[in-house]
C-alpha cells in the first residue's frame, strides 16, 4: 500500500543509542540534553535565533497567539490543515477568512487588506506547501493596520527566502516536526520569535509559567519536547541532506512529467524562495477529473491524499459570514502526490502513467 508520505526512519541502532543515553541520565524530559542540543543544532541548521521546540505544532501556534496577546478578530486563509483555524477558535479567538490566489495557493493580499476592521489583531497564514506567502506585501499591510503576523510554517522547513529563512518573517512562525512532515520528531514543534522577550516569556509558558528560579510568573501551560523526540530529531536531521536530495530527484520526475499535460495545474512557486520538495499538489481541471484519479489510483493499492479538503469555510465551527469561492474551488480539484525519500521509481512511473491516463480519457471524453 503507497500512502501520500512514508515517514523516514533512521538506523534502529542509532536511536537506540540515544535511548541508552536518557536511559543513563534518568532524565526523560525538563531541561534534558537532547532538547538542548536539538534545539541548538536545529537553529544553526535553519538559520534562526530565538527557537523554541515544543511538544507539537498545533500546541505551539496556540502558545504563539498567547504571547502575542491576540484578542478578538484573526484575518486567516480557508485554505490550509484544520489546525491552522481550530488552534485559533481552541483560544477563544474569531477566525475571519480571506480567499486564497489559485495559482500559488496562499492568501491573496488583496483580499486580505480587503477583509480587515476595527476588530483585527491579527494575520495568521500559511505558506502552502511550504511555498512563502507574499511576504512583503503582507508586512506592508501589518504595519499599515498595526497588525501581529503569525506564519503557520508547518511545511516550510529549511525553506529560503531570498538568501534566508523563512522561518524568519513575520512576528513569530511555527514549524511542525508531525511524523508526516520533511523533517521529524516523532511529534513535535517549533516557534521561531523576532522579538527576544518574547522568546523569553514562551519558555517560561511552555513549562507552567515557571521561571529559571522556580517562580511562578503568569499564566502557563505544558509545552515541553521530551527527550525522546529530540533524539529521534536528531537523528532525522544527521540524515537532512540525503533525504532532501532523494526527494527532490522524485519532484523533478513529477514536475517534467505532468507539467505539459493539459488540464493538469501545478502549485506556482514563490519565485525568491528555493523549494523543500515536501508535497507535490497537483490540481485538475474539475473535481469529476481528480475523483477519476483517485478511484483508478486507489484501486492499485495508492493512496494519494486530498489535501486541503475540505476548505477551512466550511467546518461548522468555523463558518465566516461568506463563502470563500477559490479556496472551496482548489480544495475539490486538488490532490497531493506520494512522495517521499524511498518512493520506488516503478511505483512513480504508474502514477504519473495513471494520472497521464485518466486525464486524456476524459478530454477525449469532452471533445
Ligand atoms: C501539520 C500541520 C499543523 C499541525 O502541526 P502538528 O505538529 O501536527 O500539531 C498545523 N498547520 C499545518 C498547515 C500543518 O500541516
Amino acid at each position: 500500500m503507497i500512502q501520500v508520505t512514508k515517514t523516514y526512519l533512521p538506523d534502529i541502532k542509532k536511536y537506540m543509542s540515544y535511548v541508552e543515553k536518557i536511559y543513563e541520565s534518568g532524565r526523560l524530559t525538563n531541561g534534558g540534553q537532547f532538547v538542548e542540543e536539538l534545539q541548538s543544532r536545529l537553529a544553526a541548521y535553519l538559520g534562526v535565533k530565538n527557537l523554541l521546540l515544543m511538544t507539537n505544532g498545533t500546541l505551539a501556534l496556540q502558545i504563539a497567539y498567547r504571547v502575542l496577546g491576540l484578542k478578538g478578530d484573526v484575518l486567516t486563509t480557508p485554505f490550509s490543515f484544520v489546525a491552522t483555524t481550530s488552534s485559533l477558535v481552541w483560544e477563544g479567538l474569531n477566525p475571519v477568512f480571506a480567499d486564497i490566489d489559485p495559482e500559488t495557493m496562499n492568501i491573496d493580499p488583496k483580499q486580505l487588506e480587503e477583509r480587515i476592521t476595527q476588530n483585527t489583531t491579527a494575520i495568521v497564514v500559511t505558506h502552502v506547501f511550504g511555498n512563502p506567502c507574499e511576504l512583503d506585501e503582507i508586512n506592508r499591510i501589518a504595519r499599515k493596520y498595526g497588525l501581529r503576523v503569525i506564519y503557520d510554517a508547518a511545511h516550510a522547513f529549511d525553506v529560503k527566502y531570498g538568501n534566508q529563512s523563512v522561518l524568519n518573517f513575520g512576528d513569530v512562525s511555527m514549524v511542525s516536526f508531525h511524523s508526516t512532515k520533511l523533517f521529524h520528531s516523532i511529534e513535535g514543534g517549533a516557534l521561531v520569535f523576532r522579538d527576544d522577550a518574547m522568546y523569553e516569556r514562551a519558555k517560561r509558558v511552555i513549562n507552567f509559567g515557571i521561571d529559571d528560579s522556580q517562580n511562578i510568573q503568569e499564566l502557563g501551560i505544558n509545552a515541553k519536547m521530551n527527550e525522546f523526540q529530540a533524539a529521534m530529531g536528531l537523528c532525522v536531521l544527521d540524515e537532512m541532506e540525503t533525504i532532501k536530495a532523494s526527494r527532490a530527484l522524485r519532484y523533478r520526475k513529477y514536475v517534467q512529467s505532468l507539467r505539459h499535460i493539459a488540464g493538469v495545474f501545478l502549485q506556482k512557486w514563490n519565485k525568491n524562495s528555493s523549494q523543500n520538495y515536501n508535497y507535490f499538489p497537483i490540481v485538475f481541471e474539475s473535481e469529476e477529473t481528480m475523483l477519476r484519479v483517485l478511484e483508478q489510483l486507489n484501486a492499485l493499492q495508492i493512496y494519494p491524499r486530498r489535501y486541503f479538503y475540505p476548505s477551512l469555510d466550511l467546518i461548522p465551527y468555523a463558518q465566516g459570514d461568506r463563502p470563500m469561492p477559490i479556496s472551496r474551488d482548489i480544495a475539490g480539484r486538488i490532490l497531493c502526490l506520494p512522495l517521499y525519500h524511498s518512493l520506488e521509481k516503478s511505483t512513480q512511473d504508474i502514477i504519473i502513467q495513471t494520472v497521464r491516463e485518466q486525464v486524456l480519457s476524459i478530454k477525449r471524453a469532452v471533445y
